[in-house]
């Protein structure tokens, strides 16, 4: 069997990547997302082993002494970390993972899987990402003018991804997201496998 592929997936906060990826995982077959490992406070309506796995710093700290992350990074003063051998496992099964993580895991895991296929998310301007971070109604106006400046700085590595989807209308860039996934399925490596039969048999004489 074909390993599955692994995809990074950034974006600023309030770009909308989480319900883009929540809709594209949901439509399409062989993907899941990882789940990241974090040391930040569980938000309203997140759930513990779903939404990430919400650990202490000190078992985070020991997790990097024991090499288990494949990548992990500090964002917005918490830890963040993506599972090495859960990504790998089922890789081997043949199932694509995403990771939604930011630009320093990104560059991580570059390093170490040449072949990971990144994906950049933005939106459709400025104003709309101020009235997006602003629309949560969590935070105050403090917070949302640092998120603002953390998101630029977030934008601000957009070159050093292989694609860039713009989040305007929702089910366009939707689409535009799964076209990216759709056509690395179609690559000769899994079309092999997938068309086995039909090719056996457009081959024989
Ligand atoms: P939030 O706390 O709002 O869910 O996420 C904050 C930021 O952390 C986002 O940019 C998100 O992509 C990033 N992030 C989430 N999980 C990981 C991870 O496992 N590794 C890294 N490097 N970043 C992550």
């Amino acid at each position: 069997m074909s390993q599955g592929s692994l995809f990074i997936i950034s974006a600023p906060s309030g770009a909308g990547k989480t319900s883009l990826v929540g809709k594209l995982v949901a439509q399409r077959a062989q993907l899941e997302v990882s789940v990241s490992h974090t040391t930040r406070p569980m938000r309203n309506g997140e759930e513990n082993g779903v939404h990430y796995h919400f650990v202490s710093k000190e078992m985070f700290e020991a997790e990097i002494g024991e090499a288990n992350f494949l990548e992990h990074a500090e964002v917005f003063g918490n830890y963040y970390g993506t599972s090495q051998k859960v990504v790998e496992d089922k890789l081997a099964e043949g199932i694509d993972i995403i990771l939604e993580i930011d630009w320093q895991g990104a560059e991580q895991v570059r390093k170490l899987v040449p072949a990971a296929i990144s994906i950049f998310i933005v939106p459709p301007s400025l104003g709309e990402l101020r009235n997006r971070l602003t629309g949560r109604g969590q935070d105050s106006e403090e917070v949302i003018a640092r998120r603002l400046s953390e998101a630029q700085l977030e934008m601000s590595h957009y070159c050093e991804f292989d694609y860039l989807v713009v989040n305007d209308d929702f089910d366009t860039a939707l689409s535009q997201l799964d076209a990216i996934f759709e056509a690395n399925r179609l690559k000769i490596d899994y079309q092999k496998e997938a068309q086995q039969t039909l090719l056996t048999d457009l081959l024989n004489k």
